[in-house]
């Protein structure tokens, strides 16, 4: 289960992602998927931001419409739009066990975990 430690913010290069930015021992970068999602379809998309973002199949691969899922959305006709963009390189740990994690919670002690819903990628673990 690899989880993205986020990397420390490196005054020196403005980089969450450089050597200087290594959140943990054990961490390591690697290349993760990154997506986007929009509330709308991507006919509503290319009509309501299209002039001034681009068309939505014009930016990144995997274009698709998801059903969404969500019932406090405020999305109209229940549809998202989804395309996958440049990987990005995170720090991550990829814990073999739970009970592997359990020992890095005690180790790091204060932690937030929160998932990215805007990029699409699994749970972030920051250490700050
Ligand atoms: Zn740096
Ligand atoms: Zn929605």
């Amino acid at each position: 289960m690899k989880i993205i430690i986020k990397g420390k913010y490196c005054s020196h290069c403005g980089e969450s992602d450089c050597k200087h930015s290594k959140p943990n021992e054990e961490a390591k970068l690697e290349f993760f998927p990154v997506y986007q999602e929009r509330t709308c379809s991507i006919k509503e998309f290319n009509q309501k931001f299209g002039k001034i973002e681009g068309l939505w199949e014009s930016k990144g691969t995997e274009h698709k419409e998801i059903e969404c899922d969500n019932n406090g959305c405020y999305c109209d006709n229940g549809k998202h739009c989804r395309r996958r963009m440049e990987d990005k390189k995170y720090w991550c740990i990829d814990f073999k066990s739970l009970s592997q994690l359990q020992e890095f919670f005690n180790e790091v002690g204060f932690c937030k975990i929160y998932k990215e819903d805007q990029d699409g990628y699994g749970l972030t673990i920051d250490l700050d």
